[in-house]
């Protein structure tokens, strides 16, 4: 069962071996906040089916747990090695060529026209998530000749990962659009964008913007997307640091320094960041996480992740629920060790210089009234902070202090109240509509209050956001709850 206290909010991969009743009932009663649909697997109608699923047992845990549905982006292919595979060493010469029909230990084809256009020598390619490096050491018109640099075993049809400077297919994909076009319809809550390069990439996804569309998640996992991160930020309604694909594309002994770049810059635009890949990966197979796992999650939680993601682990691997409890114990044992005070000094030098744009004026006022709320809640030792918001965007900016007091965000909108489900410290709550502020934070206050999350007697500080033309939190209250 849940393990109470916890802020940090868990993403957890839906696959073959959790896509049962039982099994996301488990889930979701360990602590599962919001799932993942990973579309580089299945089809899309199996993943409607278990989207639907999804919403139809939240409801009977009378739990708001968010859908994501993960678009592959320009995934590559190289063709089949066989069941069996074949042994790569490290040293050995090889030649790549494009093509789909097969795979041997001299020649690989790989599944992408433009292989020959633009690939220098020196670049390094990866296959099966960085399991082998190559590193191009010729090129002619008709074939690439390279050397194993990092060997092993291929199987199957791997993943090829090219550097993504030398792409030249797009992300979103005409095939992304046509899952997103399908997920949309379903109402799905999110949707992740795969090898972002610019905010133009999450422009052309089309969605509207949330809440009446989806939640756009980035994916960081380019060095343009980190060279670009500023305008990401701006387009995108939240981050993901996909540290598989991100520790391809970077040095390896980057990708701590980026994770904690990367979730800064989020802090700042008040953007939740949620950490993936291989945080818990050996419980794919073993019950317990190693010691460096546990650590990894720990840290992810002190660096200020808003959320963190299981992949594989929960997907394929052998006992999910026992993953996302682990999970939800690691990270209630960190979130009650939170450095507050060194994340105060943080936070509050992280802000968005202020753009001469409208979006930016309104942005200053939310950083100020929420910099505001956080700092009254804590003068006057209130008991809970509660946000009225349409959108999301005031839980969003106020869950970034880090408040040690309960976050409640009310909200009229029930896709707001499943995107939340990525939202650090934030408790999701209805609100039977945007009427009279009087009357609507009466009944937040009874809510709170018939819910238990609050006593007459609290101190309770109130965020809102009720000039509907802007995104703005224009009201700060503090009330005594009677
Ligand atoms: C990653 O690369 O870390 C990631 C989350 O993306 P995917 O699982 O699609 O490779």
């Amino acid at each position: 069962m849940e393990s109470s206290g916890r802020r940090t909010k868990i993403l957890a991969t839906v696959g073959p071996a959790s896509d049962s009743d039982a099994t996301l009932r488990g889930m979701i009663a360990a602590g599962m906040d919001a799932v993942r649909l990973n579309l580089s697997h299945g089809t899309v109608e199996e993943a409607l089916v278990v989207h639907r699923r999804v919403r139809t047992l939240a409801r009977e845990a009378g739990r708001d747990v968010g859908t994501l549905v993960d678009l592959p982006g320009p995934k590559i292919r190289a063709a089949s090695f066989g069941r069996d595979g074949v042994d790569l060493p490290d040293g050995k010469r090889i030649r790549l060529v494009p093509g789909n029909s097969r795979s041997t230990a001299d020649v690989i084809e790989v599944g992408y026209a433009a292989l020959l256009d633009g690939i220098e020598v020196g670049d390094r390619i990866s296959f099966g998530d960085g399991a082998i490096d190559i590193e191009v050491v010729d090129t002619a018109s008709d074939h690439l000749e390279a050397i194993v640099s990092h060997g092993g075993r291929l199987t199957g049809r791997p993943g090829v990962h090219i550097p993504s400077e030398r792409l030249r297919v797009s992300t979103p994909t005409d095939d992304d659009l046509r899952i997103l076009d399908a997920f949309v319809e379903e109402g799905v809550d999110m949707v992740a964008l795969s090898f972002v390069r610019s905010a133009h990439d999450i422009r052309r996804l089309g969605t509207e913007p949330h809440p009446r569309g989806p939640l756009v998640v980035a994916k960081i996992e380019t060095r343009s997307a980190i060279d670009n991160l500023a305008g990401i930020l701006e387009a995108a309604g939240a981050i993901m640091i996909a540290r598989g694909d991100l520790g391809i594309e970077c040095s390896i002994e980057d990708l701590p320094h980026l994770q904690k770049h990367i979730i800064r810059e989020c802090i700042a635009h008040g953007r939740p960041a949620i950490t993936a890949t291989q945080m818990l990966e050996s419980m794919s197979h073993a019950p317990t996480p190693t010691r460096a796992e546990a650590s990894d999650v720990a840290n992810a939680v002190f660096d200020g992740s808003s959320a963190v993601m299981l992949s594989g682990e929960t997907a394929t691997g052998t006992d999910p629920v026992n993953v996302v409890a682990t999970m939800a114990r690691l990270c209630a044992r960190a979130d009650a060790n939170f450095d507050v005070e060194g994340w105060t000094r943080l936070v509050t030098r992280l802000r968005v210089n202020d753009p001469q744009n409208s979006d930016g004026r309104y942005r200053r006022i939310t950083d100020t009234m929420t910099d505001a709320a956080w700092r009254v809640a804590q003068e006057l030792g209130a008991n809970a902070i509660l946000c009225l918001t349409r959108s999301g965007f005031t839980v969003r900016a106020i869950a970034r202090y880090r408040p040690q007091v309960p976050i409640l965000g009310f909200t009229p909108d029930e896709r707001v109240l499943r995107q939340l489900a990525i939202s650090w410290g934030a408790t999701a709550l209805p609100l039977s509509g945007f009427a009279d502020n009087e009357e609507m934070v009466r009944e937040a206050v009874t809510t709170a209050r018939d819910r238990g999350l609050v006593r007459t007697g609290d101190i309770v500080v109130v965020l809102a956001g009720i000039d509907g033309h802007s995104r703005t939190t224009d009201v700060l209250r503090v009330l005594q709850v009677t």
